[in-house]
């Protein structure tokens, strides 16, 4: 069912000089962040555009887009949404005026933002330079330290092998985290406690880091809390448009499994108001420092015994996460990176330091087809009953799932086991909380066993209604998977 525009709605956002307007967007996506692009670009009075994969010839997103194409029909499912080349030639052939790459896939891939520049396509995010700078975490790294930004100690560069690594750690002491330059997602990241553990992590996070991302360069990071304390993971969502940035306050997601998000709040609890401030600040800083436009997470780790902050990376995208912003703010953020991709100034759009508020707190459940009791194996197969939760406060982002569509979702092993993101907002912590359980325990899915289970386990413990868990908890917390 596509999503009607009318000639009563909005204008497309004019343009920057020389490009023609916004009248056409591609999602260079699938699923639920597809999906909420072709929302934000209805709004608007924006055709849209998807692309899909011969797997995802049934999946919702297609419909959501007032036309649709496929893509990489020799390629793997997920080589589909990576064929660069094909893509923006899909998109010359029907006059898309730009494309959103959401997140994943071709978000932080250079290469592609500079094919949609030549083919005179709007990229929807920051320029290549840009994501060039922060893809690689030892750059960043050398970044905050130019603009006064804190971080942990950690090798300058990459290290080449194992010895100079065993090198670096007796000076700093362990544990350290041996990590993929070019990381993301958690993966190519490990742990290590002692010097006894180091070869053999160095090296499989390295073989990880070429399987996942096509290089293997590696630095080493002290562990953000000294011995075997957990850091709190907090984020700034950050807007900019090349003069000014805008800080959107600050997201905790320190609720992680295997350093993946599961659960994120937003705002932060219990930090003292001096921190967040300076969290505010730094982000704002080194977004300005590195000329950063479009949407961005500038992300950090605290220490919650002596509340020091340090700078860990800058996501140059929309995250997965950031619809709890976008709940306490009022803001849409989809909608303002189009707005700012099409030259558009902040102070022009209302999103001026100034016009930024928050009102409340919002909690985001990633629901995935995983089951808890079997270590988090996806499952697949077709969904016999869906029936989500509705309501005061609750926000819905589906991607896959749908009620009483002819032909029910089919849930293939071929992509992300995320099925939908619930975000409960509420005045308080403890309400939003309660809200969200409310509508977890409400969902109904039936066909494919979900995290439900676990992600209730997790809102009803007494550390994450206490508003501080660390990212610790989940690992140590036996409790939450029975
Ligand atoms: P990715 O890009 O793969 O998501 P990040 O650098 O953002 O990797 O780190 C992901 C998570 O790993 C953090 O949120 C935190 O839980 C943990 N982590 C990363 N660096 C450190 C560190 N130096 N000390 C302690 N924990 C860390």
């Amino acid at each position: 069912r596509r999503m009607a525009t009318s000639d009563a709605m909005a204008t497309p956002p004019p343009v920057k000089a020389g490009w023609r307007p916004i009248r056409k967007i591609m999602a260079a996506n699938r699923g639920e962040i597809a999906i909420r692009i072709f929302r934000a670009a209805t709004e608007m009075n924006i055709k849209t555009v998807a692309i899909y994969s011969k797997e995802d010839f049934n999946s919702v997103h297609r419909t959501k887009a007032d036309e649709s194409f496929l893509v990489g029909k020799d390629k793997s499912p997920v080589g589909a949404y990576l064929s660069s080349e094909e893509i923006v030639s899909i998109a010359q052939q029907h006059d898309v005026d730009a494309i959103h790459p959401g997140y994943g896939f071709l978000s932080e891939n250079t290469r592609f933002v500079e094919l949609c520049e030549q083919a005179g396509i709007v990229f929807i995010g920051p320029p290549s330079h840009v994501i060039q700078r922060f893809g690689d975490k030892t750059e960043a790294r050398q970044l905050a330290e130019e603009y006064n930004v804190p971080v942990v100690p950690g090798t300058k560069h990459a290290v080449a092998t194992v010895e100079e690594a065993r090198k670096f750690c007796e000076e700093i002491g362990y544990p350290v985290i041996c990590k993929a330059a070019f990381g993301g997602g958690g993966r190519g990241m490990r742990i290590v406690m002692h010097q006894g553990e180091l070869e053999q992590n160095f090296l499989s996070a390295s073989r990880e880091a070429q399987t996942a991302f096509g290089d293997g360069s590696m630095f080493i990071e002290r562990n953000a809390v000294a011995y075997v304390d957990s850091p709190r993971h907090i984020e700034v969502q950050i807007l900019a448009d090349g003069t000014s940035a805008t800080h959107l306050f600050e997201r905790d997601c320190s609720v992680q499994r295997r350093h993946q998000k599961v659960v994120e709040v937003a705002p932060s609890i219990g930090l003292p108001e001096e921190l967040r401030n300076a969290l505010y600040a730094d982000a704002v800083r080194i977004c300005q420092g590195a000329g950063y436009v479009n949407a961005g997470t500038v992300e950090f780790l605290v220490d919650p015994k002596t509340w020091k902050h340090y700078f860990i990376e800058v996501n140059p995208r929309i995250q997965v996460e950031h619809t709890v912003t976008e709940v306490i703010t009022g803001v849409d953020l989809v909608q303002s990176q189009i707005r700012v991709a099409a030259g558009q100034k902040l102070s022009e759009i209302g999103l001026s330091q100034e016009d930024v508020h928050m009102r409340g707190f919002a909690i985001q459940a990633r629901v995935t087809t995983e089951d808890p009791i079997q270590d988090f194996r996806p499952d697949t197969g077709r969904i016999q009953v869906w029936r989500p939760a509705e309501g005061f406060g609750i926000r819905l982002d589906g991607g896959n799932a749908y009620p009483g569509a002819p032909l029910r979702a089919v849930i293939s092993p071929h992509y992300d086991s995320m099925l939908m993101k619930v975000t409960a907002s509420a005045l308080n912590f403890k309400q939003a909380a309660d809200k969200l359980s409310r509508a977890l325990v409400e969902t109904r899915i039936r066909g494919v066993k979900t995290n439900l289970p676990f992600i209730l386990n997790v809102l009803r413990h007494p550390q994450f209604v206490s508003g501080e868990a660390t990212t610790s908890f989940i690992g140590t917390t036996p409790e939450l998977f029975e």
